[in-house]
């Protein structure tokens, strides 16, 4: 029956596809027991979910190809040997014949069991291994429950789930799912950046996704408004259709601006870099026009890992970048793991209490001095390729982009004597994202060459508000008195100094900020390649010395209102992309 639930778009684009419903990995089930009659028959259902599931990762295993059958391959192979292991499933047969329990609880106690053994593992990278197990009782859990044991492959269906990480998604799109639907999550996650970075369509906190949706259920998904129809019906099957023409409607008018320059009506030329996280994002971000790449997320190769990175892969991973840009400067922020970033490497520390105000980011670095400098040196060398900047994330203190510094210079330093041919300057910058940074910056604006401000952050920790709770709604918003007031007084004092500043966060590529931020007297922006076109179609309707001129009503906004209706009467009327925005 035809059902609409309304969730957060978090990655644009229309998918219409059957459901395949990945319950919880946690499973939350309760104590049941089953008549002793059953038992066979039980034991008998729970053993075709293996079998079944067995069959889905070999299927998965044949399909994946070149980069991604190594990568993917090696989680996929250690799956299918868990499977097998004794260990893992002899005790389950024995759990429902002995106690009469259903095949689900039997599952969670065993899940339990084993968790517990991990738990008090002393090695942090063994501890990990518990995602595996979650994720093979997982899959076999949704067997279980799958309606249609028939359905092996998801290519062509839609993914619904309590949440996705980010190392997941390429390997969900590269088995062909079309869109992602989940129960929590937010737009500002990584894992909605990483989504809309591959196109896949995203929405987040679903709130009743996984209660009211069924595997094999024929879902209409919305990437943009959020809204996910259950069982559609011709209305819904035409709207679907019309929003897919328009999409490609707007994708055409669009691309017209391709060769054009992203410059005010008043004549004034905006930088337009762009977040790059995937070899596909440098192309698109080149073939648009970008003026380069303003921040690429090296995290994004750590994760999904089981080993860390050597010097030589990244090394060939970061030349790729700097020439796929052919003599466009690249900016390459050293690695932001932790908080929603953990690896599997055992590199971030497991069960920190309060991760996103933990070990993360540059803390991270200064404290694992070799990755660190693993990390430079593959970094620098790739500076004799082409122009390369290196980018500090969750800056807090001078001291740390001075001690950053400095084991820049010795990497510079040991790469010359060892014959490198390397960049003559390799500009440093600070991510401007943690609150006293901001603050702070007067006092070390000295220290640095160039500033990235990363609202995404930055919007969290001045407003004490987690970027990936959905929960609290408009408490997260770039549109808060104080982020307006602290970002234009960071950008001054940037301006004041003539160091370069861009906006790097979300924030940058939504066409309904561009005016506020002009406004602010930023010149720079950093985004990804998928709103590029949208940034530049907004930048090109704006007149820039009419903001400049209302700056100061922006800055003394006293609340979100003031601050909407600013945005209302700023915004050119014949702005294709205009509308105040709705989200945080
Ligand atoms: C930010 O915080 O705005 C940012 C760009 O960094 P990330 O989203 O990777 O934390
Ligand atoms: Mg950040």
């Amino acid at each position: 029956m035809r059902k609409v639930l309304s969730g957060h778009g978090a990655s644009r684009g229309s998918a219409l596809g059957r459901a395949r419903v990945r319950l919880p990995h946690a499973l939350d089930v309760a104590e049941e027991t089953i008549p002793a009659e059953q038992v066979e028959a039980e034991i008998a259902r729970l053993h075709a979910a293996i079998d079944v599931v067995r069959a889905e990762m070999g299927l998965l295993r044949e399909r994946l190809q070149g980069a991604l059958a190594k990568e993917i391959g090696e989680f996929l192979d250690l799956h299918a040997l868990l499977l097998d292991d004794p260990e893992l499933l002899e005790g389950l047969d024995e759990l429902i014949r002995a106690n009469f329990y259903s095949a689900d609880y039997a599952l969670r106690l065993q899940r339990d069991r084993i968790a517990a053994v991990f738990t008090h593992m002393d090695d942090a990278y063994l501890r990990t291994r518990i995602d595996d197990i979650d994720q093979v009782i997982g899959r076999i859990h949704a067997a279980l429950h799958r309606r249609d044991a028939a359905v092996h492959g998801i290519a062509g269906e839609i993914l619904v789930a309590d949440n996705v990480a980010p190392s997941e998604l390429p390997q969900l799109q590269a088995q062909g799912v079309l869109a992602v639907v989940t129960s929590a999550g937010s737009a500002l996650s990584h894992s909605a950046i990483l989504a809309r970075s591959l196109h896949l369509p995203l929405v987040v906190g679903a709130t009743w996704a996984l209660q009211k949706i069924n595997d094999g259920d024929v879902l209409a998904v919305d990437g943009s408004t959020g809204l996910v129809v259950r069982d559609p019906d011709a209305d819904d099957l035409r709207t679907h259709r019309a929003r897919v023409r328009e999409g490609k409607r707007e994708r055409r008018q669009l691309n017209r601006l391709r060769r054009e320059p992203s410059r005010t009506l008043d004549g004034a030329d905006i930088k337009l870099w762009a977040n790059a996280e995937s070899p596909e994002d440098v192309a698109e971000a080149h073939a648009l026009g970008a003026a380069g790449v303003g921040l690429y997320r090296t995290e994004f190769l750590f994760l999904g890992r089981r080993e860390l990175p050597d010097e030589e892969m990244q090394f060939q991973a970061y030349r790729n970048l700097v020439l796929g840009m052919t003599g466009r400067t690249v900016t390459i922020r050293t690695l932001d793991l932790g908080a929603d970033k953990a690896d599997n490497t055992g590199l971030v520390l497991p069960d920190e209490p309060n991760p996103a105000l933990g070990v993360r980011g540059v803390r991270l670095s200064l404290r694992r001095q070799a990755v660190f400098e693993t990390q430079l040196r593959a970094i620098v060398r790739a500076s004799g390729y082409g122009p390369v900047r290196v980018l500090v994330p969750m800056v807090s203190s001078r001291e740390e982009v001075l001690a950053v510094r400095e084991q820049l210079d010795r990497t510079i330093a040991a790469l010359r004597a060892e014959g490198h041919a390397i960049a003559e300057h390799i500009p440093l910058g600070a991510m401007i994202e943690v609150p006293a940074a901001a603050i702070a910056l007067p006092g070390f604006i000295d220290t640095v060459d160039f500033l990235s401000v990363g609202t995404n952050d930055l919007v969290q920790y001045l407003l004490a508000a987690d970027r990936n709770n959905e929960a609290l709604g408009d408490l997260y918003t770039p549109l808060h008195p104080a982020l307006v007031r602290l970002l234009g007084d960071v950008i001054a004092t940037a301006s004041a100094h003539g160091k370069p500043i861009a906006v790097c966060g979300e924030m940058a590529g939504d066409p309904a900020f561009v005016p506020l931020l002009l406004a602010l007297g930023l010149g720079e922006f950093s985004l990804h390649p998928a709103t590029l076109l949208e940034v530049r179609q907004a930048v090109r309707a704006c007149d820039l010395s009419r903001l400049r001129s209302r700056a100061e009503t922006l800055r003394h906004a006293y609340d979100r209102a003031s601050i909407e209706a600013w945005l209302r009467e700023a915004t050119c009327p014949d702005n294709p992309a205009a509308r105040v925005p709705s989200h945080g």
